[in-house]
């Protein structure tokens, strides 16, 4: 993803307004690599803007999508997370408990499929997920008071 300042340039050049409002989301989604939903970005923004609105969100994330400068995820978490690195091709690590989203990069890049299993495909690309438990949720998997709880 550009800078806010250059992302404004490119709302502008592409004939979007820039507000301050999406100003706002840009400077969220900088550096962001927690993938978040609508709703953590909408969470995050209220916190500096009360005025700013659900819907201002969700159409300045389809703004960046269709710019190309965020891309919209579907990790089976059940809602669309928004990913701000464009520019390095990775894979993702997600929590199958608290649907945490991280990158994976610089490794795995140049996955082929064997002879033959392409069925005819034309590959474009491929892109891996790893699911499991986020360090977190180990913690709180462990062996203590909660299992004790179910015992009794
Ligand atoms: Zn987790
Ligand atoms: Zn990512």
């Amino acid at each position: 993803m550009h800078t806010p300042d250059e992302l404004s340039e490119r709302f502008r050049a592409s004939g979007r307004k820039v507000t301050a409002q999406r100003q706002c989301i840009f400077r969220i989604l900088q550096g962001d690599e927690t993938h978040p939903s609508a709703d953590a970005v909408y969470a995050a923004a209220v916190l500096e803007m009360e005025t700013i609105s659900l819907k201002t969100v969700y159409q300045t994330l389809n703004d960046l999508a269709d710019l190309g400068e965020i891309t919209a995820l579907d990790v089976g978490t059940g809602m669309t997370r928004f990913d701000p690195n464009v520019d390095d091709l990775h894979h993702h690590l997600v929590c199958k408990s608290c649907g945490s989203v991280r990158d994976v990069v610089g490794t795995l890049l140049d996955l082929t499929l064997p002879e033959g299993a392409d069925q005819g495909f034309e590959l474009a690309s491929a892109e891996v997920i790893f699911r499991g438990l986020c360090p977190t949720c180990q913690v709180a998997s462990e062996p203590g008071d909660h299992d004790l709880a179910s015992a009794l």
